[in-house]
């Protein structure tokens, strides 16, 4: 696709949904949070769903995780014009609880479709929802942040979801190590073998992730 035809693409996609009334959530937003940036961008962030100021602004990430988000992208060169930014269900769920499945299932086109346009060469997954969606598994993002899969010819890199690492320092570590990983993978333009993992190799995990959705966006 033409670099042109991606921003026209997205923005024809974006006029297309801006009203969706497919699930309750339609009913209770204040805005649908389509997602911002470049539709060039190589690199895609991925989030779960709006919270309080997301849906009151309509952008995603403008609360304090998205503080700390600039500040990850901006430790590696990036402001947040330059990449673009989703998430998984558009419209805020009440009180911040977590995506239902039937609410992902009706929403997860919209982002797939979003994927297709703007063909980003990374995707990296913040937190479970994203992650287990887009790697198709049901393993804990503790045991699956900071690798590196090829998913129909991209790379998807799970890392820790900046609210979770914003109420916990360990992750919050972990979370600017993996975003130096980022920049590794970004700056080695696609000679990504000996970052590679295989999804179906790796051991299945009991975790709980409890500590992953704290609701505190
Ligand atoms: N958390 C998310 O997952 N997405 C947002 O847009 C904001 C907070």
């Amino acid at each position: 696709m033409e670099e042109y035809d991606k921003r026209e693409k997205l923005k024809e996609f974006y006029l297309k949904i801006r009203d969706c009334q497919e699930c309750e959530l339609s009913k209770s937003r204040t805005k649908f949070v389509f997602g911002s940036g470049s539709a060039y961008a190589s690199i895609m962030f991925v989030g779960e769903a709006p919270g309080k100021n997301e849906d009151l602004q309509g952008l995603p990430f403008v609360g304090q995780a998205g503080k700390l988000l600039d500040e990850l992208l901006d430790s590696i060169g990036f402001d947040r014009s330059e990449v673009f930014i989703a998430n998984i269900l558009k419209c805020r769920p009440p009180g911040n609880r977590d995506p239902r499945i039937e609410e992902i299932n009706i929403c997860k086109d919209y982002l797939l479709q979003q994927i297709k346009i703007i063909d980003p060469k990374i995707i990296c997954t913040l937190g479970k929802f994203s992650t287990q969606l887009l790697l198709n598994t049901s393993k804990g993002i503790t045991g699956l942040r900071g690798k590196v899969f090829n998913i129909d010819k991209r790379i998807v890199m799970p890392i820790n979801h900046p609210a979770a690492a914003l109420y916990m320092p360990s992750k919050m570590e972990i979370l600017k190590q993996d975003f130096q990983k980022i920049k590794k993978l970004i700056d080695s333009n696609g000679e990504l073998s000996t970052y590679q993992e295989d999804i179906s190799s790796l051991e299945s995990e009991d975790e709980q992730d409890e500590d992953e959705q704290l609701g505190l966006f």
